[in-house]
């Protein structure tokens, strides 16, 4: 475990970007971020110190408002907390800062802001040597997002139980993390990653516009991708193309690019060279 001590930052209109004590309560039992999950939130990754896609992902948090009709948050105001954050916490290796805001009291539309931020945990074996996977049926078509946009998937809300639960899941099948497909058979994403397959000189990720999150991530993937002449697409992806790609990733924030060892129970090759050459890209330690 590590020693090193998270730092907290309270974001509001009132009072700006105030640094508390994270070991002390901040949130109401009244806020709408607690008791009814109503609220967005970001999750960044901080190598050597450096915050890896900030702009990116401030802007998808102001997306998040927008899609859960929540006030706009104060990017300015967020990306200080953000930065202060990182330049308060002892330097370490791999740090990720969490922005949260809430829609707050309830009755008072003031929202509750906050950024902590915290060292991650040690994912270089998963890196490495990969993870097994599952998939999941979602229950939700691949076009929900047009057809159902109250269902606000694709917005980064903080209703994540639906997700937790999938992941115990994923252990009672013996797996370590999910592939959610759609009820109509596509691929989707992880509950907390997005998916990225390589067909030979390509990589393939599910197009964004089918209530999946757009990955920052990935997004990085795709330019490191580019910056060594592979070719990238966004793609709906039926689900048996799963089975036939060359090799599989999970990519997110903090824990970046983990190779798929293992779906559904069957053994699968990692690309251990590409794997190691975007891990060391997302990281920011290019040779
Ligand atoms: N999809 C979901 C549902 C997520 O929660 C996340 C991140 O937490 C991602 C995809 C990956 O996004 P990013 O790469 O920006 O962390």
């Amino acid at each position: 475990m590590s020693s090193s001590r998270p730092v907290l930052f309270l974001v509001s209109a009132e009072a700006g970007c105030v640094r508390a004590d994270p070991e002390t309560p901040h949130v109401s039992v009244m806020d709408l971020g607690v008791t009814r999950g109503d609220g967005i939130f970001e999750t960044i990754s901080v190598c050597d110190g450096r915050a890896q896609a900030l702009e990116p992902h401030l802007a998808r948090f102001a997306r998040s408002a927008r899609l859960l009709d929540l006030p706009e948050p104060d990017l300015d105001l967020y990306r200080r907390a953000v930065l202060a954050a990182i330049e308060a916490h002892d330097d370490v290796a791999e740090l990720y800062v969490k922005t949260v805001m809430t829609r707050g009291i309830e009755g008072t539309g003031v929202p509750t802001g906050w950024a902590y931020a915290a060292e991650a945990g040690d994912f270089a074996r998963a890196r490495t040597e990969g993870i097994r996977a599952v998939t999941l049926d979602r229950g939700l078509r691949h076009d929900v997002a047009q057809t159902s946009p109250w269902l606000l998937q694709g917005a980064k809300t903080l209703s994540y139980a639906v997700n937790r639960a999938a992941l115990r899941e994923a252990e009672r099948r013996d797996a370590d993390d999910v592939i959610f497909t759609s009820s109509d058979g596509y691929v989707l994403e992880g509950p907390t990653a997005n998916v990225i397959l390589r067909r030979g000189d390509t990589l393939v990720t599910p197009r964004t516009d089918q209530g999946i999150l757009a990955g920052t991530t990935q997004a990085s993937v795709f330019d490191f991708a580019h910056s060594i002449g592979l070719a990238t697409e966004y793609a709906v992806v039926p689900v048996a193309e799963l089975a036939s790609a060359d090799a599989l990733w999970l990519v997110s924030s903090v824990r970046q690019a983990v190779p798929i060892n293992s779906l559904d129970g069957v053994e699968r090759e990692i690309d251990a060279e590409l794997s190691a050459r975007m891990t060391a890209y997302l990281l920011g330690r290019r040779e």
